[in-house]
């Protein structure tokens, strides 16, 4: 499995920022991170990552981005957050820079697939992100469940409440809509009359401001509403949660694990990533040992 990853490069494009690793083995040797732009800026930072692995070229490129794909084209579709990459054939273009195979993935799946080679390893898990928007991966029996055009996964945009707020995706009442941090983030700046992060909200609502405590606990519950879905259709061993609104596990945690037990009938194990921010850099690297043939580099 291991094989695959020699010389490797990850690639997590994020909403707002874009990390690149060079990875030998399971050991990252050289990394870059920087605000989101576009392909140009990638491929620069590849330039300077290989230059300080002291690479010539890697054995495979692997890219994981938030954003609606065509797998066989390795192209990223219209997406509103990242509006340099809309119509992008990213492995097309890199491919003819590196001169290397180079395999594209959503990110949350990206992360799944970070947990299952590098994290903790397990054979029947969900991945969960929590931050900006809401996205996941699943893994079943060892294996990452792609769907029929490899958007499996999109648990952000399971509706909850078909009446609910507007969605980025078009749609109202999706899980994103009720518990992403975009979401809270907007909703938290309406309701307290000034501009505020999601992070901010959060703060807010643990210092006992009842607007920002009433979002937060409405976005908790949507977020235990959506666990308790999908512990029901997988029965996963582990759902793991990383993101950044995880990282104020120890205010949101118990509220989110509430409404997991009204909503769930079992008590699903439910875990932080160990991997931290790198969990989607590092299942970008290991793409090559998961991409299924038909989307692979052709
Ligand atoms: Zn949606």
């Amino acid at each position: 499995m291991i094989g695959a990853m020699a010389r490797a490069i990850g690639v997590d494009i994020g909403g707002t920022r874009t990390r690149v690793a060079a990875v030998e083995g399971e050991r990252i040797v050289a990394r870059r991170a920087f605000p989101t732009r576009g392909i140009d800026e990638v491929r620069e930072a590849i330039g300077e990552v290989l230059a300080a692995a002291g690479w010539a070229r890697p054995a495979t490129i692997g890219v994981g981005a938030p954003a609606p794909m065509d797998m066989r084209e390795g192209r990223i579709l219209g997406c509103p957050n990242l509006p340099h990459w809309n119509g992008v054939e990213v492995t097309k273009e890199l491919q003819r820079a590196f001169a290397c195979p180079v395999y594209l993935a959503n990110d949350a799946t990206c992360a799944a697939i970070g947990e299952l080679a590098f994290g903790h390893r397990r054979r029947d898990f969900v991945y969960l992100t929590w931050s900006t928007g809401i996205g996941g991966g699943i893994v079943s029996g060892g294996r990452v469940v792609w769907g029929a055009t490899g958007q499996a996964g999109e648990i952000g945009h399971i509706v909850l409440r078909p009446d609910g707020p507007p969605c980025g995706c078009g749609k109202k009442g999706c899980l994103e809509a009720l518990a992403g941090g975009a979401s809270l983030a907007r909703r938290g700046s309406e309701a307290l009359g000034e501009a505020l992060s999601a992070r901010e909200v959060v703060e807010r609502a643990q210092r006992g401001d009842p607007h920002a405590h009433a979002l937060v606990a409405d976005a908790c519950r949507a977020l235990g509403q959506g666990i308790a879905i999908l512990w029901e259709i997988l029965e996963p061993e582990l759902i793991v949660l990383g993101g950044g609104l995880t990282g104020s596990w120890g205010f949101l945690g118990p509220q989110v694990l509430a409404s997991v037990g009204t909503m769930a009938r079992g008590s699903p194990e439910i875990e932080l990533t160990r991997l931290g921010d790198d969990a989607g850099l590092l299942g970008a690297v290991a793409l090559p040992d998961y991409v299924p043939p038909q989307w692979g580099p052709r």
